[in-house]
């Protein structure tokens, strides 16, 4: 049966009843309760003396909410009930872990509007992008659960015998309580696509969500507990990344790790983790994204595709667009239109209808977007576009800024700068193109816009990438849907080679048991 995504906005507008979509969100943003407070989910309901507050980047005068701060022993409390709790979950049938994944799903789909209004006011998100983000969780828990039922919870006889009477079954099996760290910007989505691996293949999970965004985290685990996911087998902790990775370094217990987040926390938590004893870990880090575009070009197509993909949520998107490189026949074209196109989005409040851009996520990536600025330009580079922060004490607006002709030996055509910031090179031929396309550590996402089969096929066969799109107008690199795009890295920027989403993502929390029997 083939994969039907969630696709909000697309089907309101497709079926005329864009209005509709509006008055929802709105209704959702209503919905919100600013200021409350939200417990630890363990065995019960856990409140303790320290606390923290999270504020909104729209507007620091609002408390989203009131949040338990936690130290390692709450999280050895959560893994001690991951353990106990392990024993009958993973024995538990997969039919029963598929109806209750659906079951959330259906709930989530009744609770859109409030998910998509907690991540706008988490994490500054537009609406577009956080019901679509909503979309994307749904997508999650329908595709694994339609993934476990067409694999028959991974139980495959085998077919081969080396004698009469033997009988051969391979089982895909659990491994036990998996710690689940999770980022920012994708705080409802990534959160439930590592906690989802984990336990409906029969682990258990605990949730430690980003400090900026523990809401959407809470609500994704709530839900959960009450669509019957039992007690234990998923809980949620909030607390300093320190305290976790306290936990991580030193407890055996811990039988997997799920992380995304940026490249130096993965991987200084990876080696820490494998260092106490070799063990699986799912690990989805950060990018450097290319786009080519060559003189085959639909320029139009072009122009609109780069701009969305380095530009939607600021460029806080491990997808971004980062870096485009321009045949010179079209260079001069490309980024006069370029420039005009940025020049036209709406930058503001995301929670108004109008609004592209909203604001950075803190202020920490406020003085990480004015350093890179300033850096640009002393390393060689002219701003095109943007470039300046939009003073105001109560947010962290910025503007979205195009840097061309920056020297390549600038140190920022290597790094991820996660602020809305795109460099643009011109380059001789599509050769050169993909060449520096694959000069980074990451490989991601990478993007071509050509009308020419034949560049389009050279371009996939040879960059260096996870997730590769040609012409995509709705983004150059950005947007996987699951079941559609698998999402996931190569080279720094992952480390399991099984994209999320996809049709192999639920092995990667498995082990094989090979059952043979002797009559
Ligand atoms: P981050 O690495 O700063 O934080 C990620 C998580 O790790 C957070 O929960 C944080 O609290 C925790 N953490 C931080 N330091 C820790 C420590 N010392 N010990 C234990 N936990 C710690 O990343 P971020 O700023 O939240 O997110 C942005 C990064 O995530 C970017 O690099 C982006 O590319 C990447 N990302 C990748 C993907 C992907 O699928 N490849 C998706 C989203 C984000």
């Amino acid at each position: 049966m083939p994969f039907v995504n969630e696709k909000t906005y697309q089907r309101y507008l497709s079926e005329g009843r864009e209005e509709e979509f509006h008055r929802l969100f709105e209704e959702g943003l209503e919905r919100m309760e600013l200021g409350r407070e939200y417990p630890l989910l363990l065995r019960e309901e856990v409140r303790l003396q320290n606390k923290f507050e999270v504020r909104s980047p729209i507007n620091n005068s609002l408390v989203v909410g009131v949040f338990q701060r936690g130290d390692q022993s709450n999280v050895k409390e959560a893994l001690r009930l991951a353990k106990e709790s392990y024993r009958e979950w993973s024995q538990s049938d997969w039919r029963e872990r598929v109806e209750l994944t659906v079951k959330v799903a259906e709930e989530m789909r009744r609770n859109k509007y409030l998910l998509a209004a907690t991540i706008t006011y988490e994490n500054g998100k537009n609406r577009f992008e956080s019901v679509a983000e909503v979309d994307e969780t749904i997508d999650y828990f329908n595709y694994y659960a339609q993934l476990l039922e067409e694999n028959r919870g991974y139980v495959r006889p085998m077919e081969g015998r080396t004698m009469r009477g033997e009988e051969g079954v391979s089982v895909m099996r659990p491994f036990g309580p998996w710690l689940i760290i999770s980022p920012f910007n994708f705080p409802l989505a990534i959160t439930a696509t590592m906690t989802l691996g984990a336990v409906i293949t029969g682990n258990t999970a605990v949730v430690k969500p980003s400090s900026d965004t523990p809401l959407s985290a809470y609500r994704l685990v709530d839900m959960m507990l009450r669509a019957g996911f039992p007690k234990g087998v998923v809980t949620y902790v909030t607390c300093p990344g320190e305290e976790v990775s306290k936990v991580l370094d030193h407890d055996l217990e811990v039988a997997g790790f799920a992380f995304t987040g940026s490249r130096e926390v993965g991987h200084a938590l990876l080696k820490r983790f494998i260092e106490l004893r070799p063990r699986p870990a799912v690990l989805e880090l950060g990018g450097k994204n290319p786009t080519v575009v060559t003189s085959k070009a639909d320029m139009r197509k072009a122009v609109e595709g780069t701009f969305r993909g380095a530009f939607g949520f600021g460029g806080q998107k491990c997808s971004a667009t980062s870096r485009v490189f321009v045949e010179s026949p079209v260079y001069g074209e490309f980024i006069k239109q370029l420039k005009a196109r940025v020049e036209k989005a709406v930058i503001g409040d995301p929670r108004k209808r109008e609004t592209f851009l909203g604001p950075l996520i803190n202020r920490s990536a406020l003085d990480k977007f004015r350093r890179f600025v300033d850096q640009a330009q002393s390393d060689g580079g002219r701003i095109l576009t943007g470039g300046r922060v939009r003073e105001d004490k109560e947010t962290y607006l910025v503007e979205p800024t195009v840097i061309v002709d920056l020297p390549y030996s600038s140190p920022l055509w290597k790094r991820e700068l996660f602020v809305p910031i795109l460099l643009v090179k011109e380059v001789k031929d599509l050769k050169e193109a993909v060449e520096l396309a694959n000069d980074v550590d990451y490989g991601l996402t990478a993007g071509i816009f050509s009308q020419d089969q034949e560049e389009v096929r050279y371009f996939f066969d040879h960059v260096q990438a996870g997730v590769v799109y040609a012409n995509r107008e709705v983004g150059s690199t950005t947007g996987a849907m699951p079941g559609v795009q698998p999402f996931g890295g190569w080279k720094d920027s992952g480390w399991t080679g099984r994209n999320a989403g996809g049709p192999y993502y639920l092995l990667s929390f498995l082990r094989e048991q090979a059952r043979t029997t002797y009559q």
